[in-house]
């Protein structure tokens, strides 16, 4: 099987400014295709660096790809760099000019000289088209081996891998199918206790299995060129663990929520306090909410939760906002006060202040309101402030998806 590798060329990279987002995109890509990344490095836009990082990857690898440095101010040298390692003059290339005049005039902008530079192409290089901005791909094979440069913008990386990377390195690798991927996601059950169940399940040739952990909840992810024997491992995994899998492939926590409301006909409200209206914000990010999602209240302040929810005050006396019975009242009020099949609420502690011993940072509690069904639970998650929210959303979310597949954890 090829391999490839990946330089990561830019100082933002090093210093902590930008998350390497395109390092894990062409990861995941050059998985799929076959050519997966045994090999991954970040280096500065420093000449000495650049090639190093060259001379590294290119004897070694059968793919080598850098992203950054390719736009055209003095302190991107990626191309000189290229060209230098691989003894490559850089030469002219009229059309590149041309196609970067237009990018400038499509915008009713005189193209400034200093984008000329872009149109300088390592000889024996070809340029890849870049509809998405100024700075075209490279791209370079010798031996059986390819090699690839893209701008560092991801929106402009992704746009020349897709339309003219992905064919080449099919070609050259001579790459028929691909690798086929299925995913479980889980919640409510740790990575190693989720291995432990799948203990016994023997993977058989050509099919790879992945944890992949999330905020709060765990990815299960089977790949390989075989995708009856990943059917088969999946056939044999979901009834050891059927009671934590809440969705496949490119489900999300809210559509599949969604889907099963709008199946039966059915609508649901939400009640928040610490989450501050993330359940409502995730789910109404998709189009086409308005279908399931009747409406919701941030109750912050328990005045808000007396008068909007109809919250008892000896509840909050005698139980204080952050309890079950407050959730369940809050749950309740949300979904009288909306007119919908089923409520979801939220009150907890988030942090970083507020625990007690009683009620610890991460502390929180849910009601659910399910057609007739009044309910509630109570979580202690970790992590910081934010995290803990997440959690708490996606909880709240998930947990009213078992109730309505009858399920419970
Ligand atoms: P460059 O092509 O080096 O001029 O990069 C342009 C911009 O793309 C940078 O300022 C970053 O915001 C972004 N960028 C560069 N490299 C990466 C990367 N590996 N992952 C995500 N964004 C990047
Ligand atoms: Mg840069």
């Amino acid at each position: 099987m090829p391999a490839s590798a990946i330089i990561s060329i830019g100082n933002e990279l090093l210093l902590g400014k930008t998350l390497n987002t395109n390092m894990a995109w062409l990861a995941g890509e050059l998985a799929l295709l076959g050519v997966p990344v045994e090999f991954s490095l970040t280096v500065k836009d420093e000449a000495e660096a650049i090639g190093n990082a060259l001379a590294q990857c290119w004897p070694k690898y059968d793919l080598v790809i850098t992203t950054g440095g390719l736009g055209p101010t003095d302190d991107d040298i990626t191309k000189q760099e290229i060209a230098r390692f691989f003894g490559a003059e850089l030469v002219f290339d009229p059309a590149v000019w041309e196609h970067v005049q237009a990018l400038f005039a499509a915008r009713n902008l005189s193209t400034p000289q200093i984008n000329r530079n872009q149109a300088m192409v390592p000889q024996g290089f070809s340029a890849l088209r870049n509809d998405r901005g100024t700075a075209p791909g490279l791209a370079f094979s010798s031996e059986g081996k390819c090699f690839f440069a893209f701008a560092g913008v991801p929106l402009e990386m992704r746009y020349v891998f897709d339309t003219q990377a992905r064919p080449i390195i099919r070609d050259r690798f001579g790459i028929k199918g691909s690798i086929t991927q299925k995913t479980l996601h889980t919640h409510g059950i740790s990575e190693s206790a989720l291995a432990e169940l799948l203990a016994g399940i023997a993977l058989p040739e050509g099919v790879n299995r992945a944890w992949l952990p999330q905020t709060g909840r765990v990815d299960l992810r089977f790949y390989g060129n075989d995708p009856n024997a990943i059917d088969s491992c999946i056939e044999q995994s979901l009834p050891l663990i059927s009671k934590y899998v809440w969705g496949r492939d490119e489900d999300t926590p809210v559509s599949v929520l969604s889907a099963l409301l709008k199946a039966r006909g059915l609508t649901f409200s939400a009640a928040e306090s610490c989450t501050g209206g993330l359940v409502q914000k995730m789910v109404t990010d998709p189009p086409g909410a308005s279908d399931v999602f009747a409406g919701g209240v941030v109750a912050y302040a328990n005045q808000v939760k007396l008068v909007l929810l109809k919250v008892h005050p000896e509840t909050l006396a005698k139980y204080g906002a952050v309890s079950e019975e407050c959730a369940r009242e809050m749950a309740l009020g949300i979904k009288i006060l909306t007119n919908s099949a089923t409520a979801i609420s939220v009150t907890g502690v988030a942090g970083p202040d507020g625990g007690t011993e009683l009620k610890p940072v991460g502390t929180v509690c849910f009601g659910f309101s399910c057609l007739d069904e009044l309910s509630s639970a109570t979580q202690i998650f970790s992590g910081d402030r934010n995290a803990i929210r997440i959690k708490a959303a996606e909880f709240a979310i998930l947990h009213l998806v078992k109730l309505l597949q009858g399920k419970k954890i």
